[in-house]
Order: C-alpha cells, then structure tokens, then sequence
C-alpha cells in the first residue's frame, strides 16, 4: 500500500512535460558541478532548458558563455534569460542579435530587480526597455523567437494588487508571449487558484508552474521572503530539527518535492518547470516519479564496410 503521497497518479497517462532551469557558474567548480547536473538531466529529454542572467545584468557574457556551450555539446534547446536592466535597447537588441546568430530560438524575457535592490523603486534605463512587453515585442521584432514569461501566483512584490498583476501580465501576453513561467510556490492551491484568475481574464498561454525543490529550507526561506512568496508553517515544521542531519534532510526534502508535484498532476498539471539551483538529484529524482525514464542519446547511423 502507498502513503497518499506516493500513490501513482490517475493523471499518469497524460504526457508530462518538463524544463529546467541553470544560472551561470561564477567559478571552475561551480562549472563542473552545473555539468554534471545538465549531463545527469538532459537524458530526461526536457523541453528545453533555461539559463538566468544575474541581477543588474551582471552576467551578461557568463549567461551567453553557457547557453552557447549547451549549444555546442549538447542536444538540449536551451532558452537565455534576458533583463531590461543597466542597458539601453541597442545594447540588449545586439544581445538577442547575438543569440540569434548562434541559433537559440527561444528567450525568457523579464523587467528585472531595481539597480538599487529589491523593495526599491524601479526606474527603467534610460532609452532602455522600459517594462516587459516592450522587450517581448523588441525581440519578436528581431526574430522568429519563443517568448516565456514570468507569472506571480502571489502578486509580484511591487504590484498594487493580483488585478494589477494581471493587468501586467496581460500586456506581456499581447506582446507575443507564448509562454509564462511561475514564481515559486509551496501550496498548490495557490496555483490553481492564479490559473483561474488568469484564464478568467481571457489569457490562455501555458502557465507552467515553477517548482523550487527545497534542499536547504533556510536558503529556500530567505528566497522566498525576497521574491514575495508564502512559506507555510507545515513546510517549516518537516524540517524542524534536521539542520545537522543532511541525510534524512535530503529524505524528507524529497518526499516533499514528490508531494507537491504529484498533488499537482492529480489535479490536472502536465508540465513542469525545475529550479535546480545547478543540482540535479532532487529533480532527477521527482522526474522519475513523474514517470519520465532518461533516454540515450540516439547511436550514430553506422556506415557499412
Ligand atoms: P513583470 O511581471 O513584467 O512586472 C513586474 C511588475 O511591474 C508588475 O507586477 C507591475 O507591478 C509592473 N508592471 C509590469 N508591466 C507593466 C506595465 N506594462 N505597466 C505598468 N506596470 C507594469 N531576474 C533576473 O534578474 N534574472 C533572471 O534570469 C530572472 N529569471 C526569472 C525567471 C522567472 C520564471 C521568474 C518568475 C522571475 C525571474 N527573475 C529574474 C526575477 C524578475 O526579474 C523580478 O521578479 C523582477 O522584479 C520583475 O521582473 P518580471 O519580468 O517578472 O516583471
């Protein structure tokens, strides 16, 4: 018998889809760890697979650096995440050209933080993007891209209220964005909820749920205070006491994973997007749950003698 949260799932027929999502490695080690997590992961066969670009624009040529490799070494469709912040529009539409020319098809377009760090006012580069919409647009005017955007289940910090949120996701939606990607979220019902707010208001894009797996509840904690996300106190409460125990942390921090995401496909959710801070354990291991096996690369057809 399977404790409720590890039930296979009635929806487990349903094709599921995911992504994952890498930040750029600052350091020789960072690089090899974020290695060894895409070569661990790519056999999953993701849909594709983004790369962050750092508050302030601060990783520019580390973000282009990585996407370019995946590129090069993998078969992977890599999506490059792109800001309005610190440059005017010459210089990010050079950046989408660049991208362009290197063959990536597909660019998660976002306003970015304030300069001066989050809770501050947000002031738009002068003869830059101003908001999102306007670097959607910019890039679908530059080429045949895929466009994802960013969703806030929770409101963006900065928004007056959920109808605002709407309102500006709405414009990003009119702009040619095909896709929108979540904040990430602890309670599931708050996703279903936003889902039927945003469809209500007429938006029909995917909404694809952005899943943080937590390893580290308070690392986890403090990302969530700064992106304006609800932690609940059962979360809390499943790793109370465990700071010193990473082995059963990890257990737990699993079970945890499983539970959000299989809930989720029990209610209808076929795709999945991954933060995976550069690890790839956790995640491979809720992708197996979600049923999806790693698939070898295809063998080079052999030429006869
Ligand atoms: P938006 O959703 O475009 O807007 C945020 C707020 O601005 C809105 O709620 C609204 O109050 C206001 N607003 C937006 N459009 C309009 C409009 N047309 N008119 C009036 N007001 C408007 N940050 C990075 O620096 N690098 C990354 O790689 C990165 N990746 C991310 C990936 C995902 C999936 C998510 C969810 C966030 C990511 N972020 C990243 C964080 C993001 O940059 C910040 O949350 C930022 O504060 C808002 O950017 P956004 O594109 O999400 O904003």
């Amino acid at each position: 018998m399977f404790p409720a949260a590890f039930r296979p799932s009635r929806h487990s027929s349903r094709p599921i889809r995911v992504s994952f999502e890498f930040f750029p490695p600052k350091t020789d080690e960072m690089e090899s760890v974020l290695w060894s997590s895409i070569e661990r992961l790519a056999p999953l066969r993701p849909d594709f697979v983004s790369v962050t670009y750092g508050a302030g624009g601060s990783t520019r040529e580390r973000t282009h650096k990585t996407v370019s490799r995946i590129l090069a070494e993998t078969d992977l469709k890599p999506a490059a995440h792109l800001t309005c912040v610190a440059a005017n529009r010459d210089e990010i539409d050079d950046v989408v050209r660049g991208y362009r020319d290197i063959g990536v098809r597909h660019i998660v377009a976002l306003r970015g933080d304030p300069m001066a760090g989050i809770g501050t006012a947000y002031e738009a580069h002068p003869g830059g993007y101003a908001q999102t919409c306007d670097l959607v647009a910019g890039i679908k005017r530059l080429g045949d891209f895929e466009v994802s955007v960013s969703a806030y289940p929770e409101k963006h910090p900065e928004a007056p209220s959920i109808e605002a949120d709407l309102d500006a996701l709405a414009t990003k939606v009119d702009a040619g964005a095909d896709r929108a990607i979540t904040q990430f979220f602890f309670d599931n019902d708050l996703y279903l909820r936003y889902l039927d707010r945003v469809r209500a208001r007429g938006i029909t894009i995917p909404i694809v749920p952005g899943i943080l797996p937590v390893q580290n509840f308070k690392l986890a904690k403090s990302f969530a205070e700064r992106a304006g996300a609800s932690v609940p106190e059962w979360l809390g409460s499943r790793f109370e006491g465990l700071e010193g125990d990473v082995d059963t942390r990890k257990m737990v921090a699993a079970a945890v994973a499983a539970e959000q995401v299989l809930d989720l496909v029990d209610r209808g959710v076929s795709e999945f997007h991954f933060y995976t801070m550069n690890r790839a354990d956790l995640v491979f291991a809720i992708c197996h749950l979600l049923g999806l096996r790693a698939v070898a690369p295809a063998e080079p057809a052999r030429v006869a003698a």
